[in-house]
């Protein structure tokens, strides 16, 4: 008898065990890491953008490839000024959820995974959503036919147009 209620009390003690350990790992709130293999880089000092914006500049154009690339991390709220590309831009989305616009257009919800297509000399802006971070690989191509044209800063009216809808 002693045997078998000793028994039940191990049972007892390692469910109670298990039990504690699903509700600690339910309740426990790991901070979301970045999918993306890339280190955000510097914090970008510009005008050019609103909120906090970082760059890790991946490759810088030459004459052979004609391309710039920069992993480009937009925090909650930030998004570059309106502006447009001569020699056009694709955006690679590797982590978070995002938002891209083209003059007269509506705003577009970019998520990971998702490539955006910038043509160029067609002004845009590109950006975080109001709640959650985005980070984009950014490849500046045709870099022989000329780079970005930066125009004025994307409202928070603006920016904010698709969450009143
Ligand atoms: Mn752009």
């Amino acid at each position: 008898m002693v045997f078998i209620k000793i028994k039940r009390l191990l049972l007892f003690a390692g469910l109670t065990a298990i039990g504690l350990t699903i509700t600690a790992c339910m309740f426990t709130k790991e901070p979301k890491k970045s999918k993306t293999p890339f280190v955000k880089g510097e914090k970008i000092v510009s005008a050019n953008f609103v909120g906090t914006v970082w760059l890790n500049h991946l490759v810088e154009t030459d004459t052979t490839h004609h391309v710039n690339i920069g992993s480009v991390t937009f925090e909650p709220g930030a998004r570059t000024n309106w502006h447009y590309h001569e020699g056009g831009q694709i955006l690679l989305v590797t982590d978070g959820k995002g938002l891209y616009q083209e003059r007269g257009k509506p705003i577009e919800v970019i998520r990971a995974g998702e490539v955006v297509k910038c043509p160029p000399n067609i002004a845009h802006w590109h950006g975080a959503t109001q709640t959650e971070p985005m980070t984009h690989i950014a490849i500046g191509t045709n870099t022989q036919i000329g780079s970005a044209v930066w125009l004025e800063p994307v409202t928070d009216e603006e920016f904010n147009a698709m969450h009143d809808e």
